[in-house]
């Protein structure tokens, strides 16, 4: 039998579309009750929506990853409100322009910076204390094949995401010795609005959706999860 996260609270971000949204409804059908993040109101209900259709619950929490003081106030907030996190999935990024290196502007460098990487360490900060206190704390950060193979243009998202990794394998190290295990996930191809902006030329029928990857990233938030620190590749 499948193990599921009944009582277990799970926080996505970029939960409005795509792949997050994917990984909401199957972490509800698994029993969690999904905390929904992300900036537009429309996309957080939708996948309000289709969590409850799968039998779960879920709590929307918008905000916006690049504000500061939204993201210090999730751990409080999450503690008032549930009293636990089990299981933390930081899934947002944006692409930003791809671009020659010479050529990206100050604006799109600090909004790309911002939710691909301080994003991710302020998370890590608000989420430890919680994530330490549950049983099977679990964190899941989804990463990129250009972290670890740069392209030309790409320069602004692979070294996010890139330092990204870096920061969360570092942290996984740090917790080794408690219960708490942290992963990267590479989704690889998959059809969503980031993947049509980054190949415009694609067919979109050739890429697999996001519920086809949403399983493989959910098994890691399970509590017989015993990796830790490793990049699991679809
Ligand atoms: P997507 O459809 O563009 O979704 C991105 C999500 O991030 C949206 O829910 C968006 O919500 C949220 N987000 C963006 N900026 C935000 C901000 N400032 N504050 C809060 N939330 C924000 O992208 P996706 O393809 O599903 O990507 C999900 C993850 O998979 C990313 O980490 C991406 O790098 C990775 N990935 C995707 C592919 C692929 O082929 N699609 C391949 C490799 C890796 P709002 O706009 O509503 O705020």
């Amino acid at each position: 039998m499948t193990e599921r996260l009944e009582g277990c609270i799970a926080l996505v971000t970029g939960a409005s579309r795509g792949i997050g949204a994917a990984v909401a409804v199957e972490l509800g059908r698994l029993g969690a009750q999904v905390v929904l993040t992300a900036r537009t109101q429309g996309g957080l209900e939708e996948t309000d929506d289709a969590v409850r259709a799968a039998g779960g619950q879920a709590s929307l929490l918008p905000l916006d990853l690049r504000e500061a003081d939204q993201i210090d106030a999730i751990g409080p907030t999450l503690f008032q409100r549930f009293g636990r996190l089990d299981v933390l999935v930081h899934n947002a990024a944006v692409l930003g322009k791809l671009t020659p290196a010479s050529h990206i502007m100050n604006d799109d460098w600090t909004n790309v910076v911002g939710v691909n990487l301080t994003a991710s360490l302020r998370l890590i900060r608000t989420c430890e204390p919680l994530l330490r206190r549950a049983p099977a704390g679990r964190a899941v950060f989804v990463t990129d094949a250009v972290a670890r193979q740069p392209h030309a243009y790409w320069g602004a998202i692979g070294a996010t995401k890139a330092a990204m990794e870096h920061l969360v394998l570092s942290w996984a190290q740090e917790l080794e010795t408690t219960p708490v295990r942290v992963n990267l996930f590479d989704p690889g191809r998959v059809r969503t609005r980031m993947r049509s902006a980054a190949f415009p030329g694609e067919d979109p029928a050739t890429v697999p959706t996001p519920d086809t990857v949403a399983p493989a990233l959910a098994l890691l938030c399970l509590p017989a999860e015993g990796r830790n620190g490793a990049l699991v590749k679809v």
